[in-house]
């Protein structure tokens, strides 16, 4: 670790404005750095990863709402290197909170200090391919382990982590979580997909073929519906409104700026700001389990100001902002991500009447 960098140990910590500036700085050449490894030792550097994991385990363990303020500054600089922690995060969790305690053990020392990437893949357990008939990942029992077969829609940093924390079902019906070594003999990891935004976060599919993992790599299950157990990758909640009020946030301050020199950009300026404080307000009172909505209502709210906050900056940064690497351009094309990333149906559906101008 460089002598210089100080251990951020709260969110009102400066050294947080220090990160985010140099997260700010690096994002324009994310999509040609394909993906952003040097933003994430900064955050090893700065103690991001121990935010999140409890002291016991070698963390700082702060508060649920602590976390959301880190998120929302971070997210402001950065959206896809926070998106990444929020995956590598949700690994995180599921592998502290496993009764195998050996594995854990293992894993997590080098998850803390940034030495080691692990991410989810448990999708396919939640919002996708929830229609088919068949499981899209099946894990068949052996005498010491599980055999693991089909593949895993989405696995964002597919390419570059070590362990994938990835669920799994049997023909039961039950399911497994389970960490998956990437360097496992059947595991086939393609290049990452072509995405609309958030190329960088090397996100695509893993195929298993007959892949052989021995019980000392079962974090849970087999249990029945295992995603509404435990923390770590629950779909729509507080931290994925934390991330679209933070990208929001940037194009606020965005066209905020703008007026300065413009004055037509101060109402709409004054009312998003207005609008942004108000939601901000009420992620962080939820996160502080003092919710004033369901976590439905906010993560709908915070989509909607994240499109339009977004789509208001391109609107004030005109041709200059359409062109390619301008930072108004890929935050627009960012915005559309929360449309499908882990939405629940009724955000789904409340999104959806939105933008048809139709009641919900
Ligand atoms: C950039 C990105 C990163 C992600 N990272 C991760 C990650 O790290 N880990 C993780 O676990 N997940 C991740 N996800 C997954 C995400 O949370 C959602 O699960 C995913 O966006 C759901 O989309 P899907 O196309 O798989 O949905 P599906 O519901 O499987 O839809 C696929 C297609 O099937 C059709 N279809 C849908 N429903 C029906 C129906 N009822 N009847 C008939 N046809 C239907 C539609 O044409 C649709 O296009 C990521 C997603 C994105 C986009």
């Amino acid at each position: 670790m460089s002598q210089q960098v100080k251990r951020i140990t709260s969110p009102d910590d400066p050294a947080v404005v220090d990160l985010c500036h140099q997260l700010r700085e690096l994002s324009s050449n994310l999509e040609a750095d394909g993906w952003p490894a040097q933003q994430l030792r900064k955050c090893g550097e700065y103690g991001v990863f121990e935010w999140f994991v409890s002291t016991e385990c070698g963390g700082q363990g702060w508060t649920h709402a602590d976390i959301m303020r880190g998120y929302l500054a971070l997210s402001q600089a950065c959206l896809t290197t926070t998106f990444v922690i929020t995956q590598r995060t949700g690994a995180c969790h599921r592998i502290e909170a496993t009764e195998n305690r050996s594995l854990a053990e293992h894993l997590l020392p080098d998850l803390i200090s940034g030495n080691s990437f692990a991410t989810v893949g448990i999708s396919h357990l939640t919002t996708s391919r929830q229609h088919l008939a068949k499981p899209v990942l099946l894990a068949t029992r052996t005498a010491n382990g599980f055999i693991l077969d089909g593949f895993c829609p989405w696995v964002t940093g597919s390419t570059h982590a070590e362990t994938v924390v990835m669920g799994a079902t049997m023909d039961d019906g039950r399911q497994i979580l389970v960490a998956l070594p990437t360097s496992a003999a059947g595991v086939e990891i393609p290049p990452a997909a072509d995405l609309v935004g958030l190329s960088a976060s090397q996100t695509g599919a893993i195929r298993c073929h007959d892949v052989e993992i021995s019980d000392d790599r079962l974090l849970a299950g087999p249990q029945e519906a295992i995603m509404k157990q435990g923390r770590g990758g629950n779909t729509g909640g507080v931290q994925t409104s934390a991330l679209a009020i933070g990208l929001a946030g940037a194009a606020i301050e965005f066209l905020e700026q703008e007026a300065t020199q413009r004055t037509p950009l101060d109402p709409p300026a004054v009312s998003l700001r207005r609008e942004w404080t108000e939601v901000a307000a009420d992620m962080l009172a939820a996160a502080a389990d003092r919710p004033t909505c369901s976590n439905e209502a906010l993560r709908t709210r915070a989509n909607s100001l994240a499109l339009r906050a977004t789509q208001a900056a391109l609107a004030a940064a005109k041709g200059t902002g359409y062109v390619t690497g301008h930072p108004v351009g890929r935050w627009c094309c960012e915005a559309l991500f929360f449309l499908v990333w882990s939405c629940p149906q009724p955000v789904m559906e409340a999104n959806l009447c939105e933008l048809a101008g139709i009641a919900p």
